[in-house]
């Protein structure tokens, strides 16, 4: 793999970190308050009106707003953004430690989501259980795509 080629994955790794977590935050929101998991969008737990696509880039789309929703003004507390950000640099730590092992990336990544969602679920445990397939899901599909990148004949 050439130096630009590990460039763009380690940049679709940092974009896939920040989307789960981003994805972490509405879960566990929706788990630990019994709500549906799968809605129409992400949306403001004050006025219900959904985000744009803008608004929904994790960490910046909070710092675009400044940390309100535009619409009614109520403050987006900041657990989102930094939820987002950790979970990027985790992602992004993750591959760049386990890049010569690449199965174990994922199965890092997941437990790692996987674990804090149950210590954050409130024991909800159907709800939980349903979040973490969910989550067992984008991490087996992007999980084997990188391991496929990362494997590929040099
Ligand atoms: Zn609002």
């Amino acid at each position: 793999m050439s130096h630009v080629q590990f460039v763009i994955l380690l940049i679709c790794v940092m974009i896939f970190g920040g989307a789960m977590g981003a994805f972490f935050g509405t879960v566990e929101y929706r788990v630990r308050n019994r709500k549906k998991l799968i809605t129409s969008g992400c949306f403001c737990t004050s006025c219900g009106h959904i985000l744009t696509l803008p608004e929904q880039i994790p960490v910046l789309g909070w710092i675009m707003l400044r940390g309100r929703c535009r619409y009614c003004g109520e403050r987006i507390p900041i657990r989102y953004p930094l939820i987002e950000g950790t979970f990027t640099l985790y992602y992004t730590a993750v591959f760049l430690l386990l890049r010569d092992h690449p199965a174990a990336i994922p199965l890092a990544w997941y437990i790692f989501t996987a674990c804090i969602l149950a210590a954050r679920s409130r024991g909800n445990v159907r709800p939980m259980l349903r979040g973490m397939a969910l989550f067992a899901l984008y991490h087996l599909i992007v999980g084997l795509l990188v391991v496929a990148v990362l494997s590929a004949p040099h």
